[in-house]
């Protein structure tokens, strides 16, 4: 596609649908600097499993044997604007709000050491034939960009859930995603940190399931680094 045409096509998708706030519906802005200014970040980290306050999101002493996960990294509060944005974002295809939420997440990133390797949680077939883009990896691929990381998309593949992780409970959902992941791409990361971005932590069985097989690819310490944690 010439650069003409893509600048015709936005032009005409700015006609169409113009760009507004997907919280207030500022126009001519996708998130707009008051809604942005409402963002609570986290001030203090948590235990991913028991929500024990730990140094940067540590899983805690009494967690650790359950766990493949080093710890768990949340940026915000999920409420108010930033939920509202995460929702268009994953549910209503807004794609290009990837931009906006790369911009809220990639400060935090800094706190990890230079020479991580970052990742991110893979779509399941499903959900990529549905959504057409694997939201996590959009925002992942920008915060590389960034930071300079190191990015792998497809270390891990995954299979279909047996049963939507949304309808189990919490000990549920450990066993549903068991298995989920396997090794798509193995890269040596003997001896690395890895850093896998996701939108969302909730139960962090994901996570934890991702962290199994990413530690069989050598990886010392395996993080989740996400924009909110849904209750
Ligand atoms: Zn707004
Ligand atoms: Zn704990």
């Amino acid at each position: 596609m010439s650069i003409l045409t893509k600048n015709i096509g936005d032009f005409l998708l700015d006609v169409v649908f113009p760009k507004k706030c997907a919280s207030c519906s500022k126009l001519d802005t996708l998130f707009c600097e008051k809604c942005r200014s409402k963002i609570i970040f986290l001030k203090t980290q948590n235990c991913p499993f028991c929500l024990k306050i730990t140094t940067r999101g540590r899983v805690c002493p009494s967690c650790k044997s359950k766990s493949a996960l080093t710890g768990v990294y949340v940026i915000a509060h999920f409420d108010g604007p930033l939920k509202e944005v995460i929702h268009q974002y994953k549910y209503e295809f807004v794609k290009a709000l990837k931009d906006d939420l790369a911009d809220v997440a990639w400060p935090y990133l800094e706190d990890f050491p230079k020479n991580a390797v970052l990742t991110c949680v893979p779509s399941s077939p499903k959900r990529l034939a549905w959504r057409g883009y694997n939201q996590a990896e959009e925002i992942a691929k920008i915060l590389a960009q960034k930071t300079g990381m190191r990015f792998y998309p497809s270390l891990l593949k995954r299979t279909e859930y047996k049963i939507p992780q949304t309808q189990l409970r919490r000990k549920e959902r450990f066993e549903n995603v068991k298995n989920a992941f396997k090794i798509d791409r193995k890269i040596d990361l003997e001896g690395k940190q890895v850093v896998i971005f996701d939108d969302l932590v909730t139960s962090g069985a994901t996570l934890d399931a991702c962290a199994g097989e990413i530690r069989k690819m050598g990886a010392t310490r395996v993080w989740g680094f996400v924009l909110a944690r849904n209750k």
